[in-house]
């Protein structure tokens, strides 16, 4: 799920929003194994006037499904990530509708200005393996239609490396995967 950081990337993100389906819905009963959201990320949501004093996300169980995704995504951290997301702790996501559709999304993509938006939002299809740069093979993203050249994605997603690879570190602060020190 997700619309991203800048605008000029938003071109074909609000194409995509605009005809349907998008990143930003989730399928029916998995909305509580998508991304979480941190403290850091939230205060930032908080911090945009439209959504100040409003109330954007859901606590929910960590379950097996959320927690085997979470360490998919960061196969050098399961420790981290156990002692982060227990079997039976909570954890914050972004609310989402009767539809699944996410609490930001309107007509034409996230109604966040972009760098409020979730880090995990503003990262994806984007994410980070050992120091290399990848994709996740998403069949709804247009930004991966007919090709599979993360090169050619990130030009249509208007990123580059140095972007991908600095938001992933901010994910990682904000989500605590790093200890700080
Ligand atoms: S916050 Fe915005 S970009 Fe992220 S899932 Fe919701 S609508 Fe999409």
């Amino acid at each position: 799920m997700v619309t991203r950081v800048h605008t000029a990337k938003a071109t074909i993100c609000v194409t995509c929003a605009q005809n349907g389906p998008t990143c930003c819905q989730f399928v029916q009963g998995q909305a509580s194994y998508s991304f979480p959201l941190s403290g850091v990320e939230m205060e930032i949501i908080s911090a945009c006037d439209r959504w100040q004093g409003k109330c954007f996300t859901i606590r929910v169980p960590n379950s097996t499904q959320f927690i085997s995704r979470l360490k998919n995504h960061f196969p050098d951290d399961l420790d981290r990530i156990q002692v982060l997301y227990p079997e039976h702790g909570h954890h914050e996501h972004l609310s989402t509708d009767e539809r699944g559709y996410c609490i930001f999304l309107g007509p034409k993509g996230c109604l966040l200005p972009g760098k409020f938006r979730p880090l995990y939002c503003r990262l994806f299809p984007f994410w980070v393996i050992g120091d290399q740069v990848a994709f996740f093979p998403f069949a709804l993203c247009l930004a991966q239609k007919s090709t599979r050249s993360i090169r050619k994605v990130m030009k249509r997603l208007k990123m580059n490396n140095s972007q991908i690879l600095s938001l992933y570190h901010e994910l990682r602060a904000a989500w605590e995967i790093d200890e700080l020190s």
